[in-house]
């Protein structure tokens, strides 16, 4: 036994030294411990959700949360803070939307829905038509004209639960709520309606961004999303009556683009302040919730990075750069203007990490990056341990960091346990009250010790 415990001990501490650096694993654990006793990711989210809230791009929302972000900047600090302008499209839901199922004149049942982002209206009165229920794009044309015209395409795939990982089922499900509308008004449809992306069968709609690609003004279809439960009813009640009638009112409307602003800030590198290692989020929302875990969390969990960074006056080797982005929900326009401003600049970046994937309990990262930085970052896996971050892997980035592709040499996205993140994703059911404080505080944490690996031991 007892020789045990020391052959186990002595492997343990060659292990140790071969791996870890004592330092850098009492500052990670002080990372860790700042931000669980004495974190500000909570309160700061709480502000931004509740006193704020719902920050669609271009609404007057959006302009407080950026006046906010650069306000709550100022006061840590840092060596720079400032705003890039950017112009951001602008489109507002207006009156709530409704809609019912018509199985017989007169007879109706009302369900839930709200418009896609980017849709268009219906006429003031609204609309009446029949349906036809479709799995996805693919069965558009085996239907036809002859079978669509006229008609409301309803599109009821569904989110794969054979899925682990809940952004393969959405990425696999997403083309019909982003294309369905343009793909169904080709064959003469005369609006959409979409399942809401979400695993759980609920009563809430989840919106999101539509397109309608090259599409003329005049051939452009309203196209809404319907709850799960709904689109359940929806689809049995036409399986009885395939003559059913639905009615669905939008009042929604496109605007010009306006002007808005990423919120950026710094901290100067002592030794190398060229090099730039990036955190970021979004801090444009939609308007159903208080946007808390898509990406207030997100954002909070960035600006925490900076602010755990500064604790005791720790000066980084390399700039640590904060930056918030404007409108990565319906147009990626602060990703593209952050992205031309580091070509036209030539900066360089080690490593741009982002957080969207909500307030949830950390399991690691995704990375988009060369194997030989991988193998790097890899290596740095046993610091993590203490923590439960296992999870490393190369399947991509985030949506506004993958613009800095080419300029940077690792993309990085924080990962969350994403199994309950689709039922609050773009719907009424994503509000503060849904994070859970110790969950966000450790994603914070996650973060600040990859860049501060990443800033320490460097990644070459
Ligand atoms: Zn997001």
């Amino acid at each position: 036994m007892k020789i045990k415990i020391v052959l186990v001990s002595l492997c343990f501490s060659i292990y140790l030294n071969a791996q870890e650096n004592k330092e850098i694993v009492n500052q990670i654990e002080i990372l860790y411990k700042e931000s669980l006793t004495n974190g500000k990711s909570y309160n700061w989210l709480d502000r931004l959700s509740n006193q704020i809230g719902g920050r669609l791009s271009g609404s007057l929302n959006a302009e407080r949360a950026i006046q906010w972000a650069e306000e709550e900047l100022n006061s840590l600090s840092l060596d720079s803070v400032w705003l890039q302008a950017v112009m951001v499209p602008k489109w507002v839901r207006g009156t709530f939307e409704y809609a019912n199922i018509e199985s017989s004149p007169g007879n109706t049942i009302n369900v839930n829905i709200c418009a896609l982002g980017g849709s268009i209206a219906t006429p003031s009165i609204g609309l009446r038509a029949n349906v036809v229920e479709v799995k996805g794009i693919d069965n558009l044309a085996q239907l036809g004209e002859e079978k669509i015209k006229g008609k409301i395409v309803f599109f009821n795939g569904t989110m794969q639960s054979n899925q682990v990982d809940g952004f393969d089922a959405y990425a696999a499900a997403v083309n019909q709520r982003y294309s369905g509308a343009a793909e169904a008004a080709k064959y003469g449809a005369v609006a959409v309606i979409v399942r809401s992306l979400n695993f759980r069968l609920d009563n809430y709609p989840h919106t999101g961004v539509m397109s309608y690609g090259d599409l003329p003004l005049n051939k452009r279809i309203p196209a809404a999303a319907i709850s799960t439960n709904h689109a359940e009813l929806l689809s049995s009640m036409l399986t009885l009556n395939p003559k059913l009638r639905f009615f669905i009112k939008q009042s929604c409307k496109n605007y010009p683009d306006v002007k808005s602003y990423n919120v950026i800030a710094q901290i100067k590198g002592s030794e190398s302040p060229e090099n730039i290692i990036l955190v970021g989020a979004h801090l444009d929302s939609w308007d159903l919730g208080d946007g808390a875990h898509d990406d207030g969390a997100g954002v909070v969990q960035s600006m925490e990075v900076l602010r755990l960074l500064r604790f005791k006056n720790f000066r980084p080797k390399n700039t640590i750069r904060l930056v918030l982005f404007a409108n990565e929900e319906n147009g990626l326009m602060g990703a593209k203007a952050y992205a031309e401003s580091v070509k036209k600049k030539k900066e360089t970046h080690l490593l741009a990490l982002e957080s969207d994937t909500g307030g949830f309990t950390p399991r690691g990262f995704s990375f988009d990056t060369r194997d030989k930085y991988f193998n790097k970052i890899l290596s740095w896996k046993p610091y993590f341990k203490p923590y439960f971050i296992h999870l490393f892997e190369q399947k991509g980035s985030g949506a506004d960091v993958n613009l800095l592709k080419g300029n940077a040499m690792v993309l990085a996205g924080l990962r969350t346990d994403s199994q309950r993140y689709f039922t609050h994703h773009h719907s009424e059911m994503d509000t503060f009250d849904q994070i859970n404080k110790r969950e966000l505080e450790l994603g914070a944490a996650t973060m600040a010790a990859l860049v501060y690996l990443s800033d320490q031991l460097g990644l070459e």
